[in-house]
């Protein structure tokens, strides 16, 4: 009953909307985040789950791990 993904918030951290799209996603150094968009208030969060809970990653973070290896 406790399968990784599925007790991610349900509610907006912004304005507490219940309507959310979430979307699992690995980023490209194989990180696993969930993708959260918010749909009253268009808050966009990644957040990687941790242990005791999930922590929002900046948006610099993000790009830089999608980003391809340059060399
Ligand atoms: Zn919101």
């Amino acid at each position: 009953m406790s399968e990784p993904g599925l007790d991610a918030p349900e509610r907006c951290v912004q304005c507490g909307g219940g309507g959310m799209t979430r979307l699992p996603m690995v980023l490209t150094d194989g990180t696993e985040v969930l993708f959260v968009s918010c749909h009253s208030c268009e808050q966009r969060q990644w957040l990687t789950e941790e242990e005791g809970g999930w922590t929002a990653l900046p948006i610099e973070s993000v790009l830089a791990r999608t980003q391809k290896p340059t060399r």
